[in-house]
C-alpha cells in the first residue's frame, strides 16, 4: 500500500441531532483492497444535507457524518488499486450499486435496488470530513480549478435529468426552480444544445445568476407561467418542463406549460406525493418521467465537461466556508439563509 503521512485521526462535520452540527474528531478511515482513500479539499452543502440536517426527509440520522459533493486529492490506494496514484485529484461519484440486481445487470447501477449513497447512508462516513474513503471505481481523476470539482456531483445530477428528458438541438426547455440542481439543469441544457432555455426562479439574486448561465427568466409570482412559456414559443409551448422543485404546483404548471406530446422531468423533491390533471397528460399525449442521479459514465463524461468549461462554472458558487464556519452555516440556510449559487465546506487546511 502506497501513503503518504496519515494521521489517525480527523476532523469531522457531526449531525450531532436535528438542527445541530459539531466539527468533531473522528478516526481517518483506513483503506481496504479496491478502496482510496481521499483527503478533502472541499464539499459542496446540497439542499438534501439542509432536509436531512432539520431530518424533513428523513434520509439522514443523527451521529453520522454527510457529504457527498467533494474533491480532494488521493492520500492512500489500497491493494489492487491501479488505476489512481497518492497525489491525484479526484471528484467522487457517491453511488454504490450491488453489481447484482436486475437493474445492474442492465447497466443501470444508479437505480440499484441495494443502492448505498456515501453522504447518505448513516453507516459510511463521508465527505464533511478531513478525509473520505471510497472504492476506486468511484473516484474520477480533475483536472481543472480544483474547487470545480465540488460542482461534478450536482451537475451530473442535472444533466441526467436533461438526458431523461431527451433535451437536443430541437427543444425550448422550462425549468421550474433555479436553486443549484436548476442551475445544473439550465447548463446541462447549454451543453445539450438546447434551442432556448427559460427558467421560473422567484429570488432575484438567483434569476441574476441564472441570466449569466445564458438562461431567460421569469418570476412565477408576476406572471402565468403555462401562458407566458406559450408567449415564449409561438404559441405552442416548451417540449421540455424540467421540474427541479417537486411540488403539485410545479408539476402541474410544467405540464401545463408543454406542448401537446411534450415531456416534463421531475428532479425535485419537495413533496413525497403529488397530485395531478389526469387528463392534461392523456389527452394530450404528454410523459412524467423521474430523474434521481446518473450512470457513472455520465457522471465520468460531466467531470471531462466541467474541466473543459471551467468559466462556465465561475458563478455557481457563491461562497466557500471553513469546516469551523460550517455549523453556524448549516443552521442559518436551514432557516432559509441561502445564497443564490452553492455553498462549499472547505477541509483545505489543516
Ligand atoms: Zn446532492
Ligand atoms: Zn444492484
Amino acid at each position: 500500500m502506497s501513503t503518504t503521512t496519515i494521521p489517525t485521526t480527523m476532523r469531522a462535520l457531526v449531525l450531532e441531532d436535528f438542527g445541530s452540527m459539531a466539527l468533531t474528531e473522528r478516526p481517518v478511515p483506513r483503506t481496504g483492497p479496491g478502496e482510496a482513500l481521499v483527503r478533502v479539499l472541499a464539499t459542496g452543502i446540497c439542499g438534501s444535507d439542509l432536509h436531512g440536517y432539520t431530518g424533513e426527509n428523513g434520509r439522514r440520522v443523527p451521529g453520522q457524518v454527510m457529504g457527498h459533493e467533494t474533491v480532494g486529492t488521493v492520500a492512500a490506494v489500497g491493494p489492487g488499486v491501479e488505476s489512481l496514484a497518492v497525489g491525484d485529484t479526484v471528484v467522487l461519484n457517491p453511488t454504490l450499486s450491488c453489481g447484482r440486481c436486475a437493474s445492474c445487470a442492465r447497466g443501470m447501477g444508479h437505480i440499484c435496488a441495494d443502492r448505498r449513497v456515501i453522504g447518505v447512508d448513516p453507516t459510511i462516513p463521508s465527505a464533511f470530513a478531513d478525509y473520505v474513503l471510497a472504492p476506486a471505481e468511484n473516484l474520477v481523476p480533475f483536472a481543472s480549478e480544483p474547487l470545480h470539482g465540488a460542482l461534478v456531483e450536482p451537475l451530473a445530477v442535472g444533466y441526467h435529468a436533461a438526458v431523461r428528458g431527451s433535451v437536443g438541438a430541437d427543444d425550448d426547455v422550462l425549468v421550474i426552480g433555479g436553486g443549484p440542481i436548476g442551475q445544473a439543469v439550465v447548463l446541462a441544457c447549454r451543453r445539450l444544445g438546447a434551442r432556448s432555455i427559460l427558467v421560473s426562479e422567484p429570488d432575484a439574486a438567483r434569476r441574476k445568476l441564472l441570466e449569466r448561465l445564458g438562461a431567460v427568466t421569469l418570476d412565477p409570482a408576476q406572471v402565468n407561467l403555462p401562458t407566458l412559456a406559450r408567449e415564449q414559443t409561438g404559441g405552442l409551448g416548451v417540449t421540455v418542463a424540467v421540474d427541479a422543485v417537486g411540488a403539485t404546483t410545479t408539476v402541474q404548471s410544467a405540464i401545463d406549460s408543454t406542448v401537446a406530446g411534450g415531456t416534463c422531468v421531475l428532479v425535485g423533491m419537495a413533496s413525497p406525493q403529488i397530485e395531478l390533471a389526469a387528463y392534461a397528460l392523456s389527452t394530450f399525449e404528454r410523459s412524467v418521467v423521474g430523474a434521481f442521479c446518473y450512470p457513472a459514465d455520465e457522471f465520468t463524461q460531466t467531470a471531462r465537461w466541467a474541466a473543459a468549461n471551467p468559466e462556465m462554472l465561475d458563478p455557481l458558487i457563491s461562497r466557500t466556508v471553513t469546516a469551523e464556519e460550517a455549523p453556524a452555516v448549516f443552521a442559518a440556510m436551514a432557516l432559509g439563509d441561502n445564497p443564490p449559487g452553492k455553498v462549499l465546506v472547505s477541509f483545505g487546511s489543516v
